[in-house]
């Protein structure tokens, strides 16, 4: 955490810090939910129904809070049956997390990685009229799948900031200070845009929601960019139609197996990688700590958590 969020951890509830980076192991999980109040977990840490079933009867943890949005790594239906109350931090994130997709869309169209390593390589013989060159973003059409949060600041950067025209698919619809249009379902909506970009929460639902027939129905102009969880997008359908050239390109943040990246991805020049950067700013981490914190705060309060999560 960020050293103010850890130093009121440890000031205000008296936490135990644990100092590894990589994700929890089910031992760790499991002996957390059995020995603490309260875990503040984040994304690599995978709350299954089988951490809380093997964490059995011995479960004194109460509340998990959640550092960041998405919370598809914790089995929601068993945190609750647990009596585990778990809390996320939205809001926090929207932003910063808008802000990446703007640097993917603006990176693919405009090949900026592609040039940036070809002039670290020495390659770059100077400037020439039709050198690398690529597709302009203003006025373009913007797809974008899950018009939450994130999804309408991307939607509202591209509008004010690029004049380009909105489309999304969502479950409901949306009032926004933008004309914006409601695609009747995601093949209509990826036929018809330049950029097509993954906004919704990981989990079941939403699992391979960008699949080989999505992917077809692009046009070979047109880029995928994915911020959301990279299992929405099916990599190996994705890494087919690029290497097809059946679209144009893609920026991603997240992927399939994360941290794993397909070599072959790395191998595309057409690919934007980015190492899952979108809330990565050091105001950001520090408010979703905070935020996190404040729902622990209310926990031992005994008042209604602010962000909690319920199972659906
Ligand atoms: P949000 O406000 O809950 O928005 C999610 C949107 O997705 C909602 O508009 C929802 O539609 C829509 N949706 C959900 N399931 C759908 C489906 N099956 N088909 C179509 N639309 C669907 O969440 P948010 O704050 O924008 O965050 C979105 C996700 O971004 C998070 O869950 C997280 O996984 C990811 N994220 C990634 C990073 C990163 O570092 N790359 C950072 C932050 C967040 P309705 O409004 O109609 O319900």
């Amino acid at each position: 955490m960020t050293a103010d969020v850890e130093a009121r951890a440890k000031e205000d509830f008296g936490a135990d810090q644990r100092l590894e980076t990589a994700p929890m192991s089910p031992a760790e999980m499991i002996t957390a939910l059995q020995n603490y109040d309260v875990v503040l977990a984040s994304l690599g840490d995978m709350f299954s129904a089988d951490i809380f079933a093997a964490a059995g009867g011995d479960i004194r943890c109460k509340l998990l809070a959640n550092f960041g949005v998405g919370y598809n790594h914790i089995d929601i239906a068993a945190a609750e049956a647990a009596g585990v109350a778990v809390t996320n931090t939205p809001g926090a994130v929207t932003d910063a997390t808008a802000d990446i997709a703007l640097t993917l869309m603006l990176m693919s169209a405009r090949r900026a990685g592609e040039g940036e390593r070809i002039l670290r390589a020495g390659q770059w013989n100077g400037w020439h009229p039709v050198e690398l060159l690529g597709t302009h973003m203003s006025g373009k059409h913007i797809g974008v799948v899950g018009m939450g949060r994130i999804g309408q600041a991307i939607a509202r950067r591209c509008h004010f900031g690029f004049g380009m025209r909105v489309s999304y698919l969502a479950r409901s619809d949306k009032t926004l200070e933008f004309p914006a249009t409601r695609a009747a379902d995601l093949v209509s909506l990826a036929a018809e845009v330049d950029f097509l970009v993954v906004a919704v929460p990981g989990g079941a639902e939403t699992y391979h929601l960008i699949d080989e027939q999505v992917l077809a129905a692009m046009r070979p102009e047109a880029f995928l960019i994915n911020i959301a969880r990279g299992e929405v997008v099916e990599e190996a359908a994705l890494i087919a139609a690029l290497q097809a050239g059946n679209i144009a390109g893609a920026g991603l943040d997240v992927y399939e197996f994360e941290p794993k990246v397909p070599e072959a991805l790395k191998a595309l020049e057409n690919v934007t990688l980015l190492p899952h950067l979108g809330t990565a700013a050091q105001e950001v981490r520090s408010d979703m700590g905070q935020m996190a914190l404040d729902n622990i705060k209310a926990f031992c309060a005994g008042q209604d958590l602010p962000n909690l999560v319920v199972a659906r």
